[in-house]
C-alpha cells in the first residue's frame, strides 16, 4: 500500500456547494390547514393554510415546507 495511490485532489467532490445551505425540512400533509412548531429547532405554534391551487406551504419560521398530498379529501 503506497500512499502515492491516493487521491490528492478531487475538487468537485470538495466542493460544499450542497453543504453551505441546508435543505428546509419537507412534510406531506393531507389538509390544507396545519400547524408548525417548529420540531427541534422550535418556535411558538402557527398555523399555516395550503392554498390548493399551489399545493404547498412554507413556514414563516423555520422555512419548514408543507406539501399537500394530491389525494387529500376536498371536504373538510
Ligand atoms: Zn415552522
Amino acid at each position: 500500500m503506497r500512499a502515492s495511490n491516493v487521491p490528492v485532489a478531487m475538487p468537485y467532490l470538495m466542493e460544499p456547494a450542497d453543504m453551505s445551505i441546508p435543505e428546509p425540512e419537507t412534510e406531506e400533509v393531507t389538509k390544507t390547514r396545519i400547524s408548525c412548531d417548529g420540531g427541534n429547532l422550535g418556535h411558538p405554534l402557527v398555523w399555516l393554510q395550503i392554498d390548493p391551487k399551489i399545493g404547498y406551504v412554507e413556514c414563516g419560521y423555520c422555512d419548514k415546507k408543507f406539501v399537500l398530498k394530491e389525494d387529500a379529501g376536498a371536504g373538510h
